[in-house]
């Protein structure tokens, strides 16, 4: 049982089902003013997904099964020498995949190079389901090594690998989605997994905001290392890198090639220097309309 992947027509099916149901509530009810047309959009960050997708099929997925094709007879990592029954081992897979995606998050902002690709999914002048499929592909490339390394260290199967696979594609669908829910089902909401307004905020333009919210499942773990940051409303963010702030400085070879050419500073807006933070007075932990 351990050793069989979830079906992908699974994954495709449910995925495919919840990022239309989500496009269909942004249609309805948006959160944010869009500043580009949405289908122009959607199709651009589909695009930059097929690339990555195609890059995960061809590398880490094969990677990582012949890895545990290996590890799963030695008892390798925290799972397996736990030896928990199943229906506590797959949330404790899903609880440190999303611990560890956490600090890897932290890296893609904190370390240069690593910044350099994963500033393209933050170049999205909008928000919405399609701005979580959008991830270059040299990120995904770069985040092999911490991918085996998490495959060891937690010692998952291919049964809580393909689980945390479609749950974080879940996830992060949700919280870029551009769905104004109403803010006390959202608060609520809130307390455990990251929320559209709250993931709003770490794409803003303003570096502080971008240095918070981290999170990609659990709000927990910015709670836990003091980064969570609730308390901007969504009428003063825009979305976005500062650096690049026209429809023609993002077009699909730019963003494809961005990573490879000399960065400007990307705090700076192209003539008015760094733009401020929202001036919050209320306390960090109050998510605002
Ligand atoms: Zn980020």
């Amino acid at each position: 049982m351990k050793s069989r992947r979830l079906p992908l027509w699974l994954a495709i099916s449910v995925s495919l089902c919840v990022f239309l149901l989500l496009n269909w509530l942004e249609r309805r009810q948006p959160l944010r003013k869009q500043t580009e047309p949405k289908l122009r959009r959607e199709a651009r960050n589909i695009a930059v997904s097929a690339l990555s997708a195609a890059a995960v099929q061809l590398t880490e997925i094969p990677l990582v099964l012949a890895l545990m094709r290996y590890l799963l007879p030695r008892r390798w990592g925290i799972l397996p020498h736990l030896a928990l029954p199943l229906w506590a081992e797959l949330p404790a897979a899903l609880l440190l995949m999303d611990y560890t995606y956490y600090l890897w998050h932290v890296l893609l902002h904190r370390v240069p190079l690593l910044w350099r690709f994963h500033v393209v999914h933050h170049a999205d002048l909008d928000m919405d389901a399609s701005t979580a499929l959008r991830f270059h592909f040299g990120e995904v490339l770069l985040t092999l090594p911490w991918r085996i390394g998490q495959v060891v260290l937690i010692g998952l199967t291919p049964l809580t690998y393909s689980a945390w696979q479609i749950a974080f594609l879940l996830s992060i669908m949700f919280h870029h989605s551009d769905v104004a829910l109403p803010l006390e089902w959202e608060r609520r909401l809130n307390r455990f997994i990251v929320t559209p307004r709250m993931h709003g905020i770490h794409h803003s333009i303003a570096r502080r905001e971008t240095n918070s919210n981290w999170s990609s499942g659990l709000t927990l773990w910015d709670w836990l290392h003091g980064t969570l940051r609730l308390n901007v409303p969504q009428r003063e963010i825009t979305i976005g890198v500062a650096a690049w702030r026209t429809l023609d400085s993002v077009t699909l070879p730019k963003i494809i090639e961005l990573p490879f050419k000399p960065l400007p500073p990307v705090w700076r807006l192209p003539e008015n220097g760094e733009p401020a933070p929202y001036a919050a007075d209320s306390s960090p932990h109050q998510l605002l309309t």
